[in-house]
């Protein structure tokens, strides 16, 4: 059993080093009397809230550290091979939290979802259909309170969340642009995403001029995935009444300062709601996604763009290259075929 071990804890940016691949020939079975499962994992979920987990974090914290010296756990999609629990029976295919091994036996099966829908890609449940893509739709309907005609920003808008958030605008009659890290990804969003314009903040030395050439007439809704400069920049362009769903701050998460942010008194005056939320507090909601989603991408309406590694020895960079903005779309690594 091939599995990533978690060497120990990170400062900084995360290397491949951070991690190691090794070899288990323990046989793995279901325990007598368990009410657990086995299963193959199929595809891993690279994403960057991970390497949150991977810092030292004491005391209470909406995230606990990954034990050192121990297998990743992460999202998967995986097949059942052998079940102790009434809910689940061999040939299952199912996605939620598992481990960056080949095999795994879950015990903590409340989280998992069972996969219902297998007429679309199985990857797109680490990202389109599972907890990426629950953000993007909790975050926008839920969080941002869009309405048609609004002007939209969204960073690292070409990834696993932006790529959605953008369409969903999109489909409401927003006006939408993003940022991303490369020519290419601003071809993406532009060409293939329908964003109405997009532009690659690397090449942006005043990010501030940016903001007011894309939207002249400020933003109502921004969806953040970045921070740091980028959230500055844009406090200084949102409207009146503007809403800012904070999802994430990639840019953060490997300074061992967070930096500040200088511009938060636009927050007063332009009575803007600024709103952090977990995707974990919108699970209840999957099934109505899943019924508002699927009909979409069966229907081309919707489209997704994934970064698909292959093989688990690849998984530590994959994994470490979301921090150098490598993936281009939802990072995934192929384990096993089904
Ligand atoms: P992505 O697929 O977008 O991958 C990460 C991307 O972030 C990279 O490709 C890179 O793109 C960009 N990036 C990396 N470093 C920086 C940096 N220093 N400055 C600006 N951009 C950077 O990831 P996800 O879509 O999975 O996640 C997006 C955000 O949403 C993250 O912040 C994540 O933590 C958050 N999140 C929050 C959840 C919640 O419950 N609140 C749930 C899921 C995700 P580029 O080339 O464009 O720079």
């Amino acid at each position: 059993n091939k599995q990533v071990i978690f060497r120990d804890y990170v400062s900084g940016f995360p290397k491949e080093t951070d991690m190691e691949v090794s070899t288990t020939t323990v046989k793995l079975k279901l325990p007598e009397g368990s009410n657990g499962i086995l299963v193959k994992n199929l595809y891993l979920s690279c994403d960057p809230y991970m390497r949150i987990r991977m810092k030292r974090i004491e005391g209470p914290n909406a995230f606990s550290s990954f034990t050192p010296a121990s297998p990743l756990p992460g999202n998967a999609v995986a097949k059942v091979l052998d079940s102790g629990h009434p809910d689940f029976k061999a040939g299952d295919l199912v996605w939620g939290p598992s481990e960056w091994k080949e095999y795994s036996l879950i015990t903590a099966t409340e989280s998992l979802h069972k996969i219902q829908h297998t007429d679309v890609p199985l990857s797109y449940y680490t990202g389109l259909l599972g907890m990426p893509g629950l953000t993007a739709y909790a975050g926008f309907y839920e969080v941002c309170s869009p309405k048609k005609g609004e002007y939209v920003f969204i960073s690292a808008a070409s990834g696993a969340v932006g790529q959605l958030v953008g369409q969903f605008a999109k489909m409401l009659g927003c006006y939408v642009v993003g940022s991303a890290g490369s020519k290419e990804k601003v071809d993406l969003l532009k060409n293939k995403f329908g964003f109405d314009n997009a532009f690659n903040y690397k090449e942006e030395h005043d990010l501030d001029a940016a903001l007011k050439r894309y939207f002249p007439e400020g933003i109502d809704i921004y969806f953040e995935n970045v921070g740091g400069k980028t959230l500055d920049a844009v406090l200084l362009n949102m409207r009146v009444h503007g809403r800012i769903a904070v999802c994430g701050m990639i840019s953060q998460y490997n300074l061992d300062q967070p930096e500040g942010v200088k511009n938060l008194m636009c927050l007063i005056y332009k009575r803007i709601h600024m709103i952090g939320f977990l995707v974990r507090d919108y699970v209840h909601l999957y099934t109505k996604f899943l019924d508002t989603v699927l009909p979409y991408i069966r229907e081309g309406k919707i489209v997704y763009v994934e970064d698909i590694a292959e093989g688990l020895e690849s998984a530590p960079a994959a994994l470490v290259g979301l921090f150098s903005g490598r993936n281009v779309g939802k990072q995934v690594v192929l384990v096993a075929h089904e």
